[in-house]
């Protein structure tokens, strides 16, 4: 049994069953047994791998995009230039180098890293050592540093904890995670709730459906969005997901690039659920930002050009590059690989033009 599995057979057996959204955080989070405090994620020896892990074309677009919004928003002096989860400080370090094309953005920037693990602060150091800007970390998003601002965030939303609600008779009930035979086990809650929010009051569903709901990702979504109407910026959010609000459970877990139980081995795999971009769209919308897409990442990167950032890359490419650029393009953009289960949304400041990206076909 895992150290985290141990505590948290104490707590239900002390307190009774637990939300789905209590135990996600706990087994992605807690401060000594958690996933992102005490793994290392990413690559092929790791769990999963993300975009910016797989090439270096992802992170450079994405600084260009920044770099013309920065533009757009009339070259302000200083911009806070702000990752949410920025693993291993890969897409940051790309970011930056980017930016070096677009002419007065790197004088502007300060950077600030929203990460709560600490051993993943030390690699992110270590990534973006050498980088001529400033840069401070901070555990949490809240508060976002004062002045205008650029938010990027990759993969991030989907490790947010989700809570499920369970369709009965006539209400929606929360959907906990209690104990059987001294197993972790999926329970419902005795009684009805009304907080499945929005999303489950316009759906019609039948008894036993099951929703999501990430009120946490809304209300970051949410102040985001007002702190860019007050301060001006935009924001850029990736992700998995689907576009419209629907009934699924989605809850997955994966360890060494493979699926396993969600209830297995707290602590030791990876713990997410899709992203419902309708409903971070409306919490944008309620915090007063512009919302463009969502779009897929395929859609996205194609329009940025990275067919021209590929091409050049190749031309002076040996073989054995050749076929890993050749892989790296499939897997970003092709339609099976991350090319349409990946969604962008941005959020902007009402006034400024970001449409780069969001223009082409869906
Ligand atoms: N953006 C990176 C990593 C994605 S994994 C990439 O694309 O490769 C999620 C990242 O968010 C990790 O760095 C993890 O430690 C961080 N993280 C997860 N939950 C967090 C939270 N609640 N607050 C701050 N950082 C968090």
């Amino acid at each position: 049994m895992t150290n985290l599995n141990r505590i948290l057979h104490e707590l239900i057996e002390r307190d009774g069953p637990i939300t789905v959204a209590e135990y996600m955080e706990l087994a992605l989070s807690h401060p000594e047994h958690g996933y992102y405090t005490t793994r290392e994620p990413f690559g092929a020896s790791g769990d999963f791998t993300t975009a910016p892990e797989v090439s270096q074309m992802f992170g450079e677009l994405i600084g260009l995009w920044l770099g013309v919004a920065w533009r757009n928003m009339g070259r302000p002096d200083s911009v806070h230039l702000i990752e949410l989860g920025p693993g291993r400080g890969t897409l940051m370090r790309d970011v930056l180098r980017a930016a070096e094309g677009v002419s007065g953005f790197c004088q502007a920037i300060s950077v600030t890293l929203v990460e709560i693990s600490g051993r993943l602060i030390e690699v992110q150091q270590e990534t973006l050592r050498g980088a001529e800007i400033s840069i401070q970390w901070q555990p949490a998003p809240d508060p976002l540093p004062v002045g205008p601002c650029l938010v990027v965030a990759n993969e991030f939303i989907d490790a947010l904890p989700v809570s499920q609600f369970v369709r009965a008779e006539n209400e929606w009930r929360e959907r906990l995670v209690g104990l059987e035979d001294d197993r972790l086990t999926f329970a419902v809650s005795g009684h009805g709730t009304d907080r499945a929010g929005a999303v489950a009051r316009d759906l019609s569903a039948s008894p036993g459906d099951i929703v999501e709901r990430r009120a946490q990702a809304e209300t970051l979504v949410r102040d985001i969005s007002s702190h860019l109407s007050a301060y001006g910026g935009a924001a850029l959010l990736i992700d998995y997901g689907h576009r419209l609000s629907g009934i699924g459970d989605t809850l997955q877990s994966v360890r060494s690039h493979e699926y396993h139980p969600p209830l297995d081995a707290p602590g030791t795999a990876d713990l997410t659920a899709h992203v419902d971009f309708e409903a971070l769209a409306r919490a944008g919308r309620e915090g007063g930002a512009l919302i463009h897409g969502p779009v897929t990442q395929r859609s996205f990167l194609t329009e940025l050009g990275i067919l021209h950032r590929y091409r050049s890359l190749v031309e002076n490419a040996d073989d054995a590059q050749r076929r890993s650029l050749d892989s790296a393009l499939g897997r970003l953009i092709g339609v099976n690989e991350m090319g349409s289960l990946f969604k962008v949304l941005a959020l902007a400041a009402p006034g400024l033009q970001i449409e780069a990206g969001f223009d082409g076909i869906k």
